[in-house]
Formats: C-alpha cells, sequence, structure tokens
C-alpha cells in the first residue's frame, strides 16, 4: 500500500505550475527553431514574448514536462494564428467571381492562376483566365500554356492598358457564361509605386471578389516588407503560399499572417496544376517548430500504452536508433489503439505526406508481413538487404520485391527526415528531452 502512495505523491510532485525558468528554457529552443525557419525576427520577438506571458503559470499536465508543455502552447498558439482549416474562395451570389492575384515576380502567380482553374473546375465552376500581365515577355504565352494545359480560357488583349483588359474581361465573362474570371497580374522584382497604383486601379475598376496575395514560401524575411506593403495598399482577402515543396521550413508563413492577419487560403506544393492544397495551419505549425508530430505521438502513446515500451522507443528516436524492429513494435502498439488514420499521420516522416484516404489498413499489414518475414538484423540495418534477400522475404510475406522495395524505401525517407530534425542530440538544435 504504501508503495503506491509514495506513486500518486511523486506524480503530483510532477503537477504544480509552469514557472518563468522552464518556460525561459523552453523558449530558447522554440526562438531557434522559428528563426531557423526564417520567420523574421521582430515576428519572432513578438511571438515569443507573448507565448512566454501566457504559458507562465500555466497548470503542467500529468503527462508532460514543463518543457513539452511549454512547446505544446507554442504549437497550439502557432495554429491559432494561422487560422482555420476550412478558408476558401468567397463566391458572391452573382456571378462571376473576380479573383485578383497580387504578388512579386517569379512568386507562382500564374501557375498558381491554373492551379486555382483546375480546382475550381473540380467544383464545376468555369473560370476565365486573364492576361494582365503585358510587361514581361511572353507572359501572355505562358498563362494560354498553363490555361491550355488546364483546359480553361484565357483572355487577352494583347500590351494593351490592364485596367482596360480587367475590365474587358469581366464583360466577357459575362456575356459567355464564366462565374470566375481570375486576373493574373504584373509583378515586378521589387514593390514599386507605378506596379501599386496599376493594381489598385484594377482594384478600383473591377472590385474582386478576392485579393490574393501570391507569396514564396522561400522568401524567408522579405516576406514581412512584401506582405505589408501589398496590404497597406490593396487589402488583401488572402494568401497563397507557394513552393512548400522545397526544403523552406515555412517561415515566411507566420511572418505573413503576422503583419496582414489575413488567412493563408491556399498552399502551392509543386510545379504541376494538380500541386495545390487547402492550407492547413496544424500541419504548417508542425513544419515551422520542425518537428513533425513527435511529441504528440509520444504522447498519446502514452495514454494507451505500456510505459516502458515507449519510454525505450522515445529514446531510441531521441538516439536516431528507430529500425525496423520498433518501427513493428510501433505497428502493433497501433492495432492495440484502434485508429491507425490519427496515428500513423503522427510517425514522422509520414506526418503531412498521408492524406487520410490514402491510408489502407491492409497496407499497414502487408507492411507487418514484410517486416515480419526479415530477420533481426535485416531490421536493424535494412541496407544489408540485397536482391536475394529481397526475394526471400517477399516469398515469405506472399508479396512482391516491389513492395519490399517500396518499404525499404519509404523507411529510408523516414530514417531521413528523423536525422533532419535533428533529433539526434548532437550540435544540431535539440528539443527537449521526452520523458
Ligand atoms: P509569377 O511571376 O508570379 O507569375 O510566377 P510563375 O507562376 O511564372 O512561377 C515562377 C516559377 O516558380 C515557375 O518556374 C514555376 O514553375 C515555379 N513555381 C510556382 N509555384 C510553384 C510551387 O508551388 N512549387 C514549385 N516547386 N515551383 C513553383
Ligand atoms: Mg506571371
Amino acid at each position: 500500500l504504501s508503495d503506491k502512495l509514495g506513486k500518486v505523491f511523486s506524480k503530483l510532485k510532477n503537477h504544480g505550475k509552469l514557472n518563468e525558468k522552464d518556460v525561459k528554457e523552453a523558449m530558447r529552443e522554440v526562438k531557434m527553431a522559428l528563426l531557423e525557419a526564417d520567420v523574421s525576427f521582430p515576428v519572432v520577438k513578438d511571438f515569443v514574448a507573448k507565448v512566454s506571458e501566457r504559458a507562465v503559470g500555466s497548470e503542467v499536465m500529468n503527462s508532460l514536462t514543463p518543457a513539452q508543455q511549454v512547446i505544446d502552447i507554442v504549437h497550439d498558439e502557432l495554429i491559432q494564428l494561422m487560422g482555420t482549416d476550412t478558408a476558401r474562395i468567397d463566391f458572391p451570389s452573382k456571378p462571376p467571381c473576380v479573383i485578383m492575384m497580387c504578388g512579386l515576380q517569379g512568386a507562382g502567380k500564374t501557375t498558381h492562376t491554373a492551379k486555382l482553374a483546375k480546382y475550381l473546375k473540380k467544383q464545376n465552376r468555369r473560370p476565365l483566365l486573364v492576361a494582365c500581365d503585358i510587361y514581361r515577355p511572353a507572359a501572355i504565352d505562358q498563362l494560354k500554356v498553363v490555361g491550355a494545359s488546364v483546359d480553361a480560357h484565357v483572355f487577352e488583349m494583347g500590351q494593351t492598358n490592364p485596367v482596360k483588359i480587367a475590365k474587358e474581361s469581366i464583360k466577357y465573362a459575362k456575356d459567355n457564361g464564366f462565374d470566375v474570371v481570375i486576373l493574373d497580374t504584373a509583378g515586378r522584382l521589387h514593390i514599386d509605386e507605378d506596379l501599386m497604383k496599376e493594381l489598385k486601379d484594377i482594384k478600383a475598376e473591377v472590385q474582386p471578389n478576392e485579393i490574393l496575395l501570391v507569396v514564396d514560401s522561400m522568401t524567408g524575411q522579405d516576406a514581412v516588407n512584401v506582405a505589408k506593403s501589398f496590404n497597406d495598399m490593396l487589402d488583401i482577402t488572402g494568401v497563397i503560399l507557394t513552393k512548400l515543396d522545397g526544403d523552406t521550413r515555412g517561415g515566411a508563413a507566420l511572418s505573413v499572417l503576422s503583419v496582414t492577419g489575413k488567412p493563408i487560403k491556399f498552399a502551392g506544393v509543386g510545379e504541376k496544376t494538380d500541386d495545390l492544397e487547402q492550407f492547413h495551419p496544424n500541419r504548417m505549425a508542425d513544419r515551422i517548430l520542425g518537428m513533425g508530430d513527435v511529441l504528440s505521438l509520444i504522447e498519446k502513446a502514452k495514454i494507451n500504452v505500456d510505459e516502458k515500451e515507449q519510454e525505450k522507443l522515445a529514446k531510441r528516436l531521441q538516439e536516431n536508433k528507430f529500425d525496423m524492429n520498433d518501427l513493428y513494435a510501433q505497428f502493433e502498439q497501433i492495432e492495440k489503439m484502434g485508429s491507425i488514420s490519427s496515428l500513423i499521420k503522427m510517425i514522422p516522416g509520414v506526418a503531412g505526406k498521408v492524406k487520410e484516404e490514402d491510408i489502407d489498413e491492409r497496407r499497414m499489414y502487408r507492411t507487418k508481413a514484410i517486416i515480419s518475414s526479415m530477420t533481426k538484423k535485416e531490421r536493424e540495418k535494412p541496407s544489408i538487404i540485397d536482391a536475394k534477400r529481397k526475394r526471400r522475404i517477399a516469398a515469405g510475406s506472399g508479396t512482391k520485391v516491389e513492395d519490399v522495395n517500396q518499404l525499404l524505401k519509404q523507411f529510408d525517407g523516414m530514417q531521413k527526415m528523423m536525422k533532419q530534425m535533428g533529433l539526434k542530440g548532437g550540435k544540431k538544435r535539440k528539443f527537449p528531452k521526452f520523458p
């Protein structure tokens, strides 16, 4: 009995509230993570101050250490700041809906005009693309090419005054039954007055329903000035964050948000016309903090799973020793817990890459079967798996060599991702220790 009481007391001791020291320590990590993600310094300073204030004095939850608790609050605040999952185009009751794309040169306006057209066509809209960028050589042709690739009609009047083009295009849309007009405007390498005046004139002429600022997520620090100028001049309605398929951590998202207060509506994730997604604040928060969702995986698992097992896993993650034996054990735990879809997304390297509908339970069982057909050595060091071994594993698990290859490739990607996240605990940024 006294043993039991002892446990209760030691648990209670871990409770309490976060003090300034706890918060300060964890915030150092957070600050670094944000700066590494290219969030601009003033934004980081503001954010950290705000979150610190909220964190000090809040209850430490049973399952978390103080440092984890702070990170948890930070994560939460980031999501809050980045808005809702459901940002979408605002359609007027009377068509056409006019969407004006604006942004610096090379941000991705023309590409995203086409992506948006494709996206809207899937919703049974009839978009008209309008070539208002008359300055860059071949800009009109570029729009025609991408427009054709998504089977959308392009309206152009050559090198005419863009304000006039915009005005005429709306008339044309009305006459020809187009219910969305997307204006692909010109950009400049830097913000200048001529550009802003032109955009303001277009806005005044056509009164767009949406003014979407297209921002290159790789533009780190500069994003603040760009977003501020455009928003001050045009009062934008939302943002499209492009090139998130690159290896940027996407700190621009935070900078843009904090200066404009406007929602990020879409994310561009590649050069193809299909590479457009709704913006997901929670994924972005993970990405900016650079941590997959390891914390929540461990947190969630703690509730359901043998704590010893989980401690072992956390330690292996931290030491970057996570191998296929662990992956197998993890699958077993997941099975115990029920919902695969909610958990698989939290496995590092998989987070953000898996869409709900892609999660195929049968595939997980197949994966498990493949791993069971490996020897312990092979699971520890998949690099020794040569062609002969692959054939044996495939035969043993009733799968094909391609399946084995695919798993090995995925696992390799996962390990790389973990390394990138700096879980190794070496010279790279180190997140607070798991319990
Ligand atoms: P604009 O000057 O703003 O019209 O920019 P463009 O639409 O012409 O895009 C500039 C370059 O960025 C082109 O080479 C595009 O293929 C590329 N690009 C645009 N969006 C994305 C994206 O989301 N991911 C990647 N990887 N490239 C993109
Ligand atoms: Mg363009």
